[in-house]
This record gives C-alpha cells, structure tokens and sequence, in this order.
C-alpha cells in the first residue's frame, strides 16, 4: 500500500510515524511518504503521484483548500469546511474528504469531554472551521470569535453564531467548552499577548482545548488549568484525523495504540 502526505514543509510532521506504525502494526507492507510540493506545484505532484500507483494521501498546509479543484469529486463534509485534509483512490478516481471535523469529536470524547456543551471557538481558519463543523454536527450550540470579525461571520454557513471579538466577556460566561483554535499559541512571541488580553476572569470553568500540541500544553493550556479548566491538548485531534484517514484507507479498524505510541515517541503525555 502506498500513502503520503503533501504540504510545504513536511519534514516536521508527525503523520508518516504515526501512519508507518499503523501500517507496521497490522502487518501491511505499505509505505507512508512525506512529499514536499510547494506552493503552485500541485498539479505536477499529483502527476507524480498517479504514476507511483498511489492509494491514498493527506493534504497538509498550504494545499487543503487548492487541491479540491485537482479531484473528480469532494465528500460534502469537505466541502462544507472548504478543505480536504484526506484523498481516498475509489476505482480510477480521487474523491476528497475531512477526517479533521470527526477527528476533534473522537478526541474529545476521549479525553471524557462533552461535544454537545455550548461551545465558543476562538479563531476562524481552516482548523476552526473543522471544528465548528464537527461540534454543530455533534449537536452542540457553537459560538465562534476571531480577531477579524468578518472572518468569524463566515463561520454562520457552519451553523456557528459569530461573536463579535469586543464581546469575548459574555462568550467566556457562557462557554462550557472553549476551543482555541487560532495559531497563536505555536509561538511564545504570540502567545503571551494573546493568552493575557483574554477575560479568564469571566470564566465559568469550562473545559478548554488547545489544537496546537507543540508546544504542549501550550501559554493558553497552563492559564486555563490555572484558574481551575480541565485541559486538552491537539495530540487527541491529531491522532483520530489521522485514524478516520488510515480506517477509510484501509477499511480496517485504527491500532490505536501503536498510532499513539508514535507520536509521543518519547514516553510523554
Ligand atoms: P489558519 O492560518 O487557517 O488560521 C489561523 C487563525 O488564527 C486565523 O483566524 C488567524 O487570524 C488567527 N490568529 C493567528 N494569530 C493570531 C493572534 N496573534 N491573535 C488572534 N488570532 C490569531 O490556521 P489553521 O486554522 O489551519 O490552524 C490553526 C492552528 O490549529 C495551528 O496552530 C495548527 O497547528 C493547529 N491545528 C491542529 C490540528 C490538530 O490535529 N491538532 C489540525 C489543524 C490545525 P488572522 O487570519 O486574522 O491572522
């Protein structure tokens, strides 16, 4: 079986460990692939890949939204999100699909979080809008704030309620699970700004989520639990999009605890 990962850059990801100790851990001679397209090359790597016999691959940064016009066709989820994350082969065809939406929902029931409390998202790109996805899908009640009020408005298609940024207060009172899903927290230059400007004292202990996991927990992660949150790191995320792609793939059950052995490769959390 062949699998890859397209983005730019890829050296960094944690997919082709995860994906390999899938395949290893079932027994499937198979190869997962870390192929680095840059912007604007996505055409030629596609041709490439066809031509390898190629069954399936992820899209990673900067391509989940570029590549849909390169497929014969797109799962309404992805569509929905405006992203694919997952590229399936079905007969001669690539059909296009989101594992990043279900991903969060599986990682937060199993941390022993509830995907139906009221929910406020902070941030309104690509991950947000998986997140906003899934959780309306869930059956939740989502509200969502960004930096950029227009950009969160464009979350309403989602089923989401745009809150204006000026009103995060009432959003914090409100929220029984805060997700923060902007990038602001890879770094420590953005995050203390950000992680200070917020109204923790408005909370009501929500559970709080962070999607970024390295660093983890992140400035926003050791605030909340500071001030009494339950937390969640983007490790859960991470781990299920990638075991809803490997199952699709493969049509066989995720091993979990390789895939989850792989990307805590030093024993941690
Ligand atoms: P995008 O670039 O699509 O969106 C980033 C969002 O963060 C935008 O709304 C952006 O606003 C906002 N933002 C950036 N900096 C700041 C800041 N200083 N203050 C307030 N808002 C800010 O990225 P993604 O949505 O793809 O990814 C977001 C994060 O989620 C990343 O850190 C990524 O690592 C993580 N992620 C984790 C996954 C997982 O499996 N755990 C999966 C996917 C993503 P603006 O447009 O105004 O800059």
């Amino acid at each position: 079986m062949r699998l890859a990962l397209l983005g730019w850059p890829v050296a960094h990801s944690r997919s082709p460990a995860m994906h390999r100790a899938a395949l290893e851990a079932l027994g499937i001679d198979g190869v997962y692939e870390a192929v680095p397209v840059p912007p604007g090359g996505l055409a030629e790597a596609l041709r490439a890949l066809r031509a390898t016999g190629i069954d399936g691959f992820n899209v990673t940064v900067p391509h989940k939204r570029a590549i849909a016009s390169h497929l014969d066709a797109t799962e309404p989820v992805a569509t929905r999100i405006g992203a694919v994350n997952t590229v399936l082969r079905v007969g001669n065809a690539w059909m296009g699909t989101n594992t990043d939406a279900e991903g969060f929902v599986r990682g937060l029931r199993e941390g022993g979080f509830d995907p139906k409390a009221p929910a406020l998202i902070l941030g309104a790109g690509g991950a947000a809008r998986a997140v906003a996805a899934g959780l309306v899908n869930a059956g939740a009640n989502v509200e969502v704030a960004a930096r950029r009020d227009a950009q969160a408005r464009g979350l309403t298609e989602l089923g989401a309620t745009a809150i204006p940024w000026a009103d995060l207060e009432t959003a914090f009172a409100r929220a029984r699970l805060v997700v923060q899903a902007t990038s602001a927290t890879l770094s420590e230059e953005t995050a203390v700004p950000f992680v200070q400007e917020l109204p923790w004292d408005a909370l009501q202990r929500p559970a709080c989520v962070d999607l970024v996991y390295d660093p983890s927990p992140s400035f926003f992660l050791q605030r909340a639990a500071a001030v009494g949150c339950d937390i969640q790191d983007g490790f859960p995320m991470l781990l299920h999009q990638g075991a809803i792609a490997f199952e699709r793939w493969t049509s066989l059950p995720a091993p979990l605890s390789a895939m989850r052995a792989a990307l805590h490769p030093r024993g941690a959390k």
